[in-house]
């Protein structure tokens, strides 16, 4: 008898429980054994439950195969809980956060021809979360670490020698953040002495976004710190059609989820017309993590074909299709 993959659902806030929704049906329908289990965690769980992230959700997560998260919403300022996401990124040491940029046929997009990943350090930065109030002002304190930045470097170059086209770009801002950005640049520097059969070379921030901005096609493997990796992938998400299009792993040695790298988009809650491409996109990633490489990338062609067709696409990429209309139509392909 085949496996039954045990995967944990977070659904999360505002389009969340729609394009999870739209996820986890379009997975039904290949022909693997799923045995999904819905657990809480964002700004439903805080207010059901008082905790954004409860005990049980890691719990459960431990004990799954994979965990398919829904984005999750964080109110902004002070007084308010910490980021759903980014306590589950550092309570299960999940230090690779992998965005693939790149087109996908029939999107509307900016540039052709791009094929890059991020690749982001998903645990320090300055999303450490480490700030203080002193008297009038608000500091927050930027960790940068030899072990985080050398395990890092090395997923990079080694999904640089796996699976790219053996290049590799540190993205940071040495030049200013002498310590912190100098000492990442240095480490990512050192492992790339390791991988002479990879190109490497390094790029401060802010020319990073603009070569993002006009010539994204002579990127491949980016590698950067934690914030500069979130807003890179969001200017790269643009490139190539939206933020409906951009998926990502959160992965660490032992366990890892998957989520698109948008988030709930409150105002587009309730009308089932979000994009639920990246999350499922992100699903295809995580069915090539548990080892099935094949649905993996027959998932990821079902969805492409639907896009490419253009007749069941969401209001964003320019048609007028439900989130569940789309999951439908890649239902159908994959019945093909
Ligand atoms: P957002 O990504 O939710 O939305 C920005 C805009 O992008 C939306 O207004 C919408 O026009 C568009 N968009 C995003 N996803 C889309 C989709 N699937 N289909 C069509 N259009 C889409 O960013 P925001 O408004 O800055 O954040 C809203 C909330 O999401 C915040 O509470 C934030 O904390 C949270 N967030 C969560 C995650 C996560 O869970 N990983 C990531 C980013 C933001």
């Amino acid at each position: 008898m085949s496996k039954t993959y045990r995967i944990a659902v977070i659904t999360g806030d505002g389009i969340g429980p729609e394009i999870t929704e739209a996820a986890v049906s379009a997975l039904k329908s290949l022909d693997l054994n799923f045995e999904f289990t819905k657990v809480a965690a964002g700004l439903d769980a805080w207010q059901k439950l008082g905790n954004q992230l409860p005990p049980e959700t890691i719990e459960t997560i431990k004990s799954s195969d994979a965990c398919l998260k829904g984005p999750t919403q964080t109110p902004p300022g002070p007084g308010s809980f910490k980021s759903a996401t980014v306590t589950l990124r550092q309570a299960l040491d999940l230090y690779a956060n992998v965005r693939p940029i790149k087109n996908h046929p029939g999107v509307p997009s900016v540039h052709k021809g791009v094929d890059m990943v991020i690749v982001r350090e998903n645990t320090e930065g300055l999303y450490a979360g480490i700030e203080y109030v002193v008297g009038d002002s608000a500091l927050a304190i930027r960790v940068i670490t030899k072990k985080g930045s050398e395990r890092i470097a090395k997923f990079a170059f080694d999904l640089a020698r796996r699976e790219r086209r053996k290049k590799v770009t540190a993205v940071h801002k040495a030049n200013v953040l002498k310590e912190t950005d100098g000492l990442f640049r240095n480490i990512v520097a050192d492992v790339a002495k390791n991988y002479p059969e990879i190109l490497f070379d390094d790029m401060h921030v802010d020319a990073a976004a603009m070569r993002i901005s006009m010539k994204p096609q002579d990127l491949d493997v980016i590698v950067t710190t934690n914030l500069f990796g979130d807003v890179l992938s969001d200017e790269a998400a643009g490139v190539v059609g939206g933020l409906g299009m951009a998926p990502s792993a959160n992965i660490g040695d032992r366990y890892a989820f998957f989520e698109a790298i948008h988030g709930s988009a409150p105002k587009h809650a309730g009308k089932w017309d979000a994009n639920p491409a990246a999350i499922m996109l992100s699903a295809a990633m995580m069915l090539r993590y548990v080892g099935e490489i094949d649905a993996g990338n027959r998932f990821e062609s079902a969805i492409d074909a639907v896009l490419e067709e253009g007749k069941t696409v969401t209001r964003d990429l320019g048609g007028n299709a439900g989130t569940l209309d789309f999951a439908r139509a890649v239902s159908e392909k994959l019945k093909c």
